[in-house]
């Protein structure tokens, strides 16, 4: 097989066999970028130089017995929202287009302590806001399984990277569906953790209550690899736990005896895609014939998710984005002729449309007279759409329904109407409402050949339930092999 193509998992027991050279790896996967990534643009920088120089030093390191584990020498991608040192973080903005950030993000470090090869910062919807990539000011990322398609968002270019072997796995967020809905569009694994599990310093913020990073990946075990690398307790982020983080790896069983996996009605929407509904209805029979036990529920407050999120979401970006106002990062606008009109003229050439809508959507949100209104009233809701959850959790371990109502939809199709792009999040966003783990991975294909996604999701901080049938579920499923032919 050719090396772009292995999984985490198989690359990293080739490399601690000495049977592939961490070197080698890299090099063909800048090979892969350089021959398709023109077409697919899922990469905003690509760090060819850096990302050798890591291989090397991964592959000195090995070999004089200096083993750092399964990342070790493994290519990934990093979502532009991260930063690192000396590296371009542009958020898919023009706004932070030539920002060269002075440190590391936790995930960034703990992924370079881990041994990984950053190869490069993945494409994005601008600062994370949209459900295509499509608002990238770097422009879009195309999906490897029909260049005509979105790849979803905002976590695109991730999502597409890894679909199309153009790195062995990326760390994308999700606010709202970020990570599992791309995971979903381009056929591979995508988990948001709990929120609180992995460390928010040096992830430029968008809502800083929903936010969290998590894999993206073609395989569970590679998310279980990952997730294990960038989770843990940040003195550095007052939101990140102080519990332990278990070795994820360990839920890595089969057999699903005992589990009891809820699915709710809600999630089946009127309009939902036919192929959509069947796929999930026969992953859910699957999961079934593997032990689990199937246990109808109901999220009574799921139609109220998208809505609470529409308020809660851009009332936080609206103050997250204060801070670009052409003194402290990235862009100003030229030949401002007081304080005032740069502000101004900063902040309308830098932001694009949509990050534009959401700042006046918060700020609305946000004002005086109007608080109480909607932030608050929205805050109340997201306690009744968790308290859902609470109950659901009461009689069940897991929640399976589909990702998104959808398949990857084509370039155009919603970017009209922001309402129709807010509705591929409807069966996405509760789970960030709530704060809880939840994993996207491949449960089909369309009769067009493009993927179809299911989710699982969990207790708060029990992400190893949400991989153990996530894993059973693939090892029986048939999916896991099927690759783009790009
Ligand atoms: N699509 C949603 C939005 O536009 C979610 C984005 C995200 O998860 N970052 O806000």
């Amino acid at each position: 097989m050719e090396l772009p193509f292995l999984s985490i998992g198989e690359a990293s027991r080739l490399i601690k066999k000495k049977e592939i050279s961490p070197k080698e790896l890299t090099e063909s996967v800048l090979d892969r970028i350089s021959k398709l990534d023109g077409k697919l643009n899922s990469y905003i920088t690509v760090m060819a130089e850096k990302a050798c120089d890591a291989a090397k030093r991964a592959e000195e390191e090995i070999s004089s017995g200096a083993y750092r584990g399964p990342l070790h020498g493994i290519p990934l991608g990093l979502k532009d929202i991260f930063v690192m040192k000396g590296v371009p973080a542009t958020c898919g903005s023009k706004m932070l287009e030539n920002f060269f950030p002075p440190y590391d993000a936790t995930v960034t470090k703990k992924i370079l302590d881990a041994g990984a090869v950053i190869i490069g910062k993945n494409n994005m919807d601008e600062f994370a806001m949209g459900s295509s990539t499509e608002t990238s000011y770097f422009g879009p990322t195309k999906n490897p399984w029909d260049i005509e398609r979105v790849p979803g968002g905002s976590s695109g270019g991730s999502a597409a990277a890894t679909a199309a072997s153009l790195c062995l796995g990326s760390v994308g967020t999700d606010t709202g569906g970020s990570i599992r809905q791309p995971a979903s569009f381009c056929g591979v694994v995508g988990m948001k953790p709990t929120y609180g599990r992995v460390s928010r310093f040096g992830m430029i913020a968008f809502a800083s209550s929903l936010d969290q990073a998590g894999p993206i990946t073609k395989t569970v075990e590679d998310t279980a690899l990952i997730l294990n690398a960038i989770s843990g307790h940040d003195p550095r982020d007052s939101t990140c736990v102080n519990t332990p983080a278990p070795d994820f790896t360990l839920s890595l069983k089969d057999g699903l005896k005992g589990v009891k996996v809820g699915v709710p009605g809600e999630y089946f929407i009127p309009g939902m895609d036919k192929e959509v509904e069947e796929a999930a209805k026969k992953a859910i029979a699957l999961v079934g014939d593997l032990g689990g036990e199937i246990i109808g529920i109901s999220l009574p407050h799921t139609e109220y998710a998208v809505l609470t999120y529409y308020i809660i979401a851009p009332s936080e970006a609206s103050s997250n984005l204060a801070r670009y106002d052409g003194v402290k990062y990235g862009f100003r606008a030229a030949d401002a002729g007081t304080l005032r009109d740069m502000y101004f003229r900063t902040r309308a050439e830098g932001f694009g449309d949509e990050v534009k809508r959401r700042i006046m959507l918060g700020t609305y949100a946000l004002s005086a007279g109007y608080y109480d209104a909607y932030y608050l009233k929205a805050q109340r809701v997201r306690t009744l759409i968790k308290r859902d959850f609470d109950e659901a959790f009461e009689k069940v371990d897991v929640i399976m329904a589909p990702t998104a109502p959808e398949v990857a939809f084509r370039f155009g199709e919603k970017t009209g109407d922001p309402i129709k792009m807010y509705l591929s999040d409807v069966l996405t966003i509760p789970c960030n409402i709530a704060g809880l783990p939840g994993i996207s991975i491949p449960c089909g294909f369309s009769t067009d050949g493009l993927p179809i996604g299911i989710q699982v999701l969990g207790k708060p901080f029990d992400e190893g339930s949400v991989i153990h049938v996530a894993h059973a579920y693939e090892q029986h499923a048939g999916w896991k092999e099927r690759r783009p032919g790009i």
